[in-house]
């Protein structure tokens, strides 16, 4: 532990020297180890340390049950395709005004607050399910309640009942929005009946799952579906303590002209200020300015409990769902940020080994040729990069003779720009997928000269197919 203090982390230990928190925490994690509430230590059943432990990842003072106080609901809205989640999330917040317009508003909206019957509720917009279920494996549970559209007209279809099993597993309650109540084709009580084979018994069908049959079109029975939502919230009986140094998670995080790096966050405990130095993954800052993300641009002094915020003020990229914890001083904060850099180095050159070792065993076991295809991803957000890389590096084809997969080389929010091409370059047949971005016009030259593709995408579906499309040409070339 010794020789791991000085040489690793620098800090000239002795015997019987004590150690702040963030530097045990960095031991541990240098040990390969993850520190977390553990059952074994906790008897008593205490909902309050699996919460500030597992979630955030860190080790944090425990809330005493008396610190806690209500905190608004958090909300994510799915279902399938189509259904009107988008509508449902604008619709809503017309309903407030103080959540800002709607329109007018260039940057992609990853959150808001809005007030009903005096009352705070946060919406979330996760990009996809994908990212929702990466920072649940990350332990970053994010959603109290998810609203589950379906479209009267439609009825459940597959990605509704993706999203039914993604709240089931996740352990998060939902609320039933029946869309599109408007349409003269609208049978509600064909989807509540569909929904009963999912278990979903709502309380038409003697059940206790709450449902509003809703028009996000019109805006029809919002107040409803705000109502319902109030009432779930109450069940759950949300509570945090707002009076302690924060703990956010990331949900995320990209780079404005002139500000640098910003990650839309949400509070989960504590109050944020300004001027708090944090610890936020594998980075670390000082809170710079507090900015809404209701309307992107009203600075706020501190953001409590609940509060979706935008935090500017990072010295590097945080990752979605990466937890961030405030720290006393920045030493310490910046001493934690690179030792897990370098453990996250040396596991990815570990797997990496394993990885060339799995295909060598592959390829000669099945003698089976092993093709790539690699892609660049850029994405408007970091978020949509991660879940969309992720769906990429699942793909897999293969024949009698080859087995072609998907090798991302970036992935990262931002325009393509000339040294994405670049990279590109390197790589014969490299594709750069520009999801919901545009490329600035030199990376367009350089790629036209070079004849590199740049694919411009804004559904994840038409990039994946079109991946796999190429990835069959890689298998078995026309000739
Ligand atoms: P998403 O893919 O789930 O985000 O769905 P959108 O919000 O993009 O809506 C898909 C389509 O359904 C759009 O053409 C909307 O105008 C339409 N739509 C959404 N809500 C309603 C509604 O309440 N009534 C009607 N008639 N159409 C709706």
């Amino acid at each position: 532990v010794i020789k791991f203090l000085m040489t690793d982390l620098g800090v000239m230990a002795t015997m019987t020297q004590s150690l702040d928190p963030a530097t045990c925490v960095a031991v541990v994690e240098g040990f390969g180890k993850i520190v977390d509430g553990n059952d074994e230590y906790d008897d008593d059943d205490d909902e309050i340390s699996e919460e500030s432990a597992l979630e955030v990842g860190f080790v944090t003072q425990e809330d005493d049950l008396s610190t806690l106080k209500p905190r608004p609901p958090v909300v994510t809205i799915m279902g399938h395709v189509d259904h009107g989640k988008t509508s449902l999330l604008d619709a809503i917040r017309n309903t407030d005004v103080t959540a800002g317009e709607a329109g007018g508003i260039t940057q992609h909206i990853a959150s808001y607050q809005v007030e009903h019957n005096g009352q705070k509720i946060t919406f979330i917009d996760t990009p996809g399910h994908a990212a929702f279920t990466d920072m649940r494996e990350r332990g970053a549970n994010i959603t109290d309640i998810v609203i589950l559209v379906v479209a009267a007209d439609d009825g459940v279809k597959q990605q509704t009942a993706d999203s039914i099993v993604c709240a089931r597993q996740a352990g998060v309650p939902m609320v039933v929005a029946i869309n599109k109540c408007d349409l003269e084709t609208a049978d509600p009580t064909k989807v509540m009946t569909e929904l009963t084979s999912y278990d979903i018994l709502t309380e038409e069908f003697g059940g206790e799952v709450l449902v509003s049959k809703i028009s996000a079109k019109q805006g029809t029975n919002l107040g409803d579906l705000l109502d319902k939502i109030m009432l779930q919230a109450e069940i759950e009986d949300l509570k945090a303590n707002p009076d302690r140094s924060a703990e956010a998670i990331v949900i995320e995080a990209y780079v404005e002209k002139g500000l640098g790096t910003v990650a839309t966050s949400l509070v989960k405990k504590g109050t944020l200020k300004v001027g708090d130095i944090f610890v936020a993954g594998e980075t670390y800052g000082k809170v710079r300015a507090l900015i809404s993300t209701n309307d992107g641009k009203t600075r706020l002094d501190e953001a409590g409990p609940s509060v979706p915020v935008r935090i500017v003020g990072f010295e590097g990229i945080p990752s979605a769902g990466d937890p961030l914890v405030v720290m006393d001083d920045e030493q310490t904060a910046r001493t934690l940020a690179e030792s897990r850099q370098r453990i996250s180095r040396e596991r990815s050159s570990a797997s990496y080994q394993n990885n060339l070792m799995d295909s060598i065993a592959l390829s000669f076991g099945a003698n089976k040729e092993r093709r790539e295809m690699c892609v660049l991803v850029k994405a408007d957000v970091q978020g949509t990069a991660e879940a969309l890389t992720r769906a990429l590096r699942e793909l897999k084809l293969e024949n009698d003779e080859a087995i072609v997969s998907v090798k991302v080389l970036v992935s990262e929010a931002g325009e393509v720009s000339k040294t994405d091409v670049a990279i590109a370059s390197v790589t014969p047949g490299t594709t750069i997928i520009a999801f919901n971005v545009a490329a600035s016009m030199a990376a367009m030259e350089d790629a036209r000269v070079q004849n590199i593709p740049i694919e411009y995408y804004s559904i994840v579906y038409d990039a994946i197919e079109s991946v796999e499309s190429r990835m069959q040409e890689i298998l078995s070339p026309t000739p």
